[in-house]
């Protein structure tokens, strides 16, 4: 069952929480509210307050938590409104308050298959932020929003924004990226478009929750400066331009304090520097008081109730927790209700368009596919000259992986790979897509002879791929919540075929293939980063990330040219793990309990084990131009078909810094460019050499050429100063770079701000 998918001790933990409670309060058909609250012409605040009043204790505590995990109990016609997600909040009946319906629905809504329903699974969160495209990632939003709702919930635990440290972070698929200006405009705009739907968006997982391994005990220790420009950054355009109507705490301690009971992120930083107006609900089992969680602003108790029900009504009972400081937190709760719409429009089930999804999924996963290297522009391939194309590894004659954990959507039928058509999908179980490489190879060369050979042994391998005219070979890494990878490296994984378990070397597979024949394309379906011992082997390599409900056609219209490659990196890919700032990804030390784990164990916590970030200001490409640790992929790198030109930089200083340029497309073929802004600080700043403040996504015709404009948010230029608690310019000599990588930028102009 669901309750046991967490790391061991806090899935214990949950389970205690959430026993007994699962099954006493349904979801029951709400009547239609009426009330002066209803009055659309109230902003949600007042409207809030005018449901406050009504609200008696016990009706206004039950907004403070959840009861439990829907998609553990079997589908009634008294839960039937939603399709039993993974979290539920009773509303108010009797004054036509819905209930809060939530899912996961991180690259798609989660959990459809138990109940015979289909979701679209979009390309994983990282692959959205490689197209860098504001468009794309509103689109990503509206698709979750609108599949959300027709599955009868109004809220979703989307909206994953934690940047990327650590790129082993079993969740780095869920992310979006290193850099904080690109993952929360992104991630703003996936919200905004999530809203769109009237369904109560969410961001996650507030905040530097970015390792799995311990993260219900790691304690993550970081200055306030470097907090503020790196992970909080992120978070902080987040939530003002995506204004979600809720954030999700995170499991791990931040400074010495739970986040979910973290004065400084929740009350201090969140709702009062950042004037966030929504509510706060912990991650699934990461609360651990009451007294201390309410006063530093956490809302709601998720998915039960041990802390924020009977000891709560307790608490305020004896004065522990002020009236006031109660009624804080049920009108926060209130106006994301109203704010969000989810109480003037009703949750609807309808039935998914699934051809309308796969055209979404596609059309992002086209726009995120990263071309890392394409020599003697070995790609696009040519249909009409193809004659025999080898395709190679990695189940790529049946699908395409996918990210595990609680973002997992379910394919329809089931995995591609064995045990096959199971349906929904279990934790930890690596789930591929029914979206076949080799049949969309076939059908775009169709007079080509396509071999595929399983890729599970090297020799073989290369027999196939000998004196083919283009070699496709797949290479993959599976991420998923509950771990972290050993390595970056691509791993070995147990064929599975009928000679019994093969160990699969992945790596040499690819460099006997690449050996065997020049026309070596490499395919890697990954999360994040991937070290390459082969990367001078292959003629060409592409990212494809995980790909989605509709990966393979993506796949296929980027190898034979008619889509024209146009991501770009989100993630530094490194040469080694040894080049991170730490080389492993530090381990909860091992405990001994006297006895099981009990809710008040649980409160307790569980020993902190330390993690510093004393990499301060440089993560990811900040890090190694730092340190001058050449890469293997820079950050913001990424090829196309086309060649672009740039010039006429022109930086004019204001209440926004107008940055201009001209972007000219030099090749023969259509394609977009995406223009990156760097900005070099002064010196007396004392920052890492440069760093992203605005970016283009610009589609371009062969031969043409624009005019591009973009205005710089000065919080964009300036440092967090620790003493006024806020942000400041420093005066002085600012370096504007434009191009299309971080390693090449080729337009530079100084302005002298103040
Ligand atoms: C994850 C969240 C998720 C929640 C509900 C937690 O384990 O960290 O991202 O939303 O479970 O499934």
């Amino acid at each position: 069952m669901k309750l046991f998918r967490l790391a061991p001790l806090g899935m214990l933990a949950i389970a205690l929480a959430t026993v007994a409670v699962a099954s006493a309060q349904r979801p029951h058909p709400t009547p239609p509210p009426t009330g002066p609250w209803m009055n659309t012409s109230l902003a949600p605040d007042e409207r809030a307050d005018l449901v406050l009043k009504e609200l008696t204790l016990d009706e206004k505590v039950a907004l403070l938590h959840g009861v439990g995990m829907p998609t553990d109990e079997p589908v009634t016609l008294e839960n039937a409104p939603s399709n039993r997600g993974v979290g539920y909040v009773v509303g108010v009946p009797r004054l036509g308050i819905p209930g809060i319906d939530m899912s996961d629905a991180a690259y798609g809504v989660r959990s459809s298959q138990v109940n015979g329903r289909y979701a679209t699974a979009l390309p994983s969160n990282v692959a959205a932020a490689a197209s860098w495209d504001t468009d794309a990632a509103y689109e990503y939003g509206a698709l979750i929003g609108r599949e959300l709702r027709a599955q009868g919930y109004n809220m979703t635990l989307g909206g994953g924004v934690d940047i990327t440290r650590e790129p082993r972070n079993g969740r780095t698929f869920e992310y979006l990226g290193e850099d904080p200006i690109l993952a929360g405009t992104l991630v703003a705009r996936l919200i905004e478009g999530t809203q769109s739907q009237n369904i109560i968006g969410d961001i996650k997982h507030y905040a530097f929750n970015d390792q799995e391994s311990g993260r219900n005990s790691v304690n993550i220790t970081i200055d306030k400066r470097a907090a503020h420009e790196t992970d909080l950054l992120a978070f902080e355009i987040g939530v003002l331009k995506g204004k979600p109507a809720a954030v999700m705490c995170s499991y791990n301690r931040v400074n010495g304090d739970y986040a979910c009971e973290n004065q400084w992120l929740l009350n201090d930083v969140l709702k009062k520097d950042w004037k966030f107006p929504g509510f706060v609900l912990s991650d699934w089992g990461g609360t651990h008081s009451t007294e201390k969680a309410s006063a530093a602003g956490l809302d709601n108790e998720q998915p039960g109730r041990f802390f924020f029900d009977d000891k709560y009504k307790a608490a305020v009972d004896a004065g522990k927790i002020p009236q006031a400081e109660l009624d804080e937190h049920v009108h926060r709760i209130l106006r994301s209700m109203f704010a969000a719409g989810v109480i003037d429009h009703p949750r609807e089930r309808s039935v998914i368009d699934p051809f309308a999804g796969f055209e979404t999924a596609r059309k992002i996963e086209e726009g995120g596919i990263v071309l890392l290297k394409n020599e003697h522009a070995v790609l696009p391939l040519d249909s009409a000259k193809v004659r025999t194309i080898a395709v190679i590894g990695a189940h790529s004659d049946v699908g395409m992986i996918s990210g595990g954990g609680s973002a997992q959507v379910d394919p329809i039928g089931g995995s591609a790979i064995m045990p096959p058509g199971k349906g929904a999908t279990h934790w930890q179980q690596q789930i591929w897509f029914p979206t076949s490489p080799l049949k969309a190879i076939q059908a775009r060369a169709p007079r080509a002879t396509v071999k595929f050979d399983p890729g599970t042994d090297p020799a073989a391998a290369a027999a196939a791929a000998k004196g083919a005219d283009a070699v496709v070979v797949f290479g993959y890494q599976w991420e998923s919540e509950g771990m972290d990878l050993p390595s970056l490296a691509l791993p070995n994984y147990k064929s599975g075929d009928k000679s019994g378990d093969t160990e699969v070397d992945q790596n040499a597979v690819i460099a006997a293939v690449a050996a065997a024949n020049p026309h070596t394309i490499v395919v890697l379906e990954s999360g994040g980063p991937i070290t390459m011992p082969w990367v001078d082997a292959p003629a060409a390599i592409l990212e494809a990330w995980f790909s989605g409900s509709d990966g393979a056609d993506a796949l296929g219209n980027i190898l034979f040219g008619s889509v024209n490659p146009s991501g770009k990196l989100p993630n530094t890919f490194p040469k080694t793990e040894a080049d991170l700032p730490r080389t492993t990804v530090a381990q909860p030390p091992k405990i001994k309990f006297d006895g099981p784990m009990s809710p008040e164990k649980w409160a307790a916590g569980l020993p902190a084990f330390p993690v510093d970030y004393d990499e301060g200001l440089k993560v990811g490409y900040k890090w190694y131009e730092a340190e001058h640790k050449p890469v293997l992929f820079p950050f913001g790198f990424g090829l196309s078909y086309t060649t672009f030109g740039y010039s006429a930089l022109n930086v004019t200083p204001g209440d926004t810094v107008k940055v201009t340029f001209t972007l000219a497309n030099t090749g023969a073929r259509a394609g977009a460019e995406i223009a990156e802004i760097y900005a070099a600080l002064p010196a007396s700043a004392q920052e890492p050499p440069k760093r992203l403040v605005g970016f283009a996504k610009v589609k371009l015709d062969p031969k043409s050429k624009q005019s591009v404009s973009v205005d710089i948010d000065r919080k964009y230029l300036s440092i967090w100063d620790e003493e006024k608690n806020d942000w400041t310019l420093v005066p002085g000599q600012y370096t504007f770079l434009v191009g299309g990588s971080s390693d090449k930028l080729p337009l530079k102009a100084t302005v002298n701000l103040k």
